[in-house]
């Protein structure tokens, strides 16, 4: 194990969309994205800090808008997030495949399958250096994973709910459309509301500020990013 040296978070939450657990592919699980976001959970949790996660399914499932599909909002919504326990199960075992200990725990009771969601048992692995993976979103329809993250990130008392991206952090335009388009390194919770940003959900940033719980939104193709951030490096954009 690494030596500790002094971290900006001790403990994180970490939100992967399902997106980006399919690579370079159109739908599906990408076994070298997998294999190297794994790396980078077990090089901070080396680190000791203790770490969550809480995967999408939009990979797979995403609600109702799958398209030519006919099922209801809700049947879809349940879809999306069954779809986020299989993400969950993968993230699993790419992490044990490399030592790490972990959890699953669903918020749809799957008792064959993994662990149910416990609050006191989630915080409880943390403290024993287990990485805790949340499946199964909030367990609710007309929820998203970005609202789930929140959720978790608020109820074990994370220092920082990390949303990892295809992009360096939050931009006043879309950076894909525009190349004139501004990083922001800093937002108020208000302000990224006000700005109706498509890089998090309104339920999501809302939650977060209520709950004090800082965002940092970073790009996880760079390499040793969130290591740079749990170090105190100023990456990404810090909504606070
Ligand atoms: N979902 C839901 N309730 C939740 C979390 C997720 O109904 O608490 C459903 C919703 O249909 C969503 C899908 O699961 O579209 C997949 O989640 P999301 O789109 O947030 O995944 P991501 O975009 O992060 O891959």
């Amino acid at each position: 194990m690494e030596k500790k040296g002094k971290l900006r978070f001790k403990r994180i939450l970490l939100k992967i969309s399902g997106e980006a657990l399919q690579g370079g592919k159109h739908f599906g699980l990408d076994s070298s994205t997998l294999i190297s976001l794994a790396g980078e959970i077990k090089a901070v949790h080396d680190l000791g800090v203790q770490v969550a996660v809480v995967v999408g399914g939009g990979n797979i499932f995403r609600g109702t808008r799958n398209e030519g599909l006919i099922v209801d909002r809700v049947t879809g919504d349940y879809m999306g997030m069954l779809a986020t326990i299989i993400n969950s199960l993968a993230l699993q075992s790419s992490l044990e495949n490399i030592g790490v200990y972990t959890r699953v725990q669903t918020a749809i009771e799957m008792q064959k399958v993994a662990e149910p969601f416990i609050r006191r048992r989630a915080v409880r692995h943390l403290e024993k250096k287990r990485v805790v993976i949340f499946g199964g979103g909030t367990g609710n329809p007309y929820f998203t994973t970005d609202t789930t993250a929140a959720l978790r990130a608020s109820e074990i008392n994370a220092d920082v709910l990390m949303k990892a991206t295809l992009v360096d952090g939050i931009y006043d335009k879309d950076p894909k459309q525009f190349s004139d388009a501004n990083l922001f390194k800093h937002l108020g919770y208000m302000e990224a509301i006000a700005r109706k940003l498509k890089i998090m959900d309104l339920t999501a940033v809302s939650l977060c500020m209520e709950n004090k719980i800082p965002i940092l939104v970073f790009n996880m193709n760079e390499k040793g990013n969130i290591q740079k951030a749990v170090k105190g490096a100023n990456i990404g954009t810090y909504v606070s």
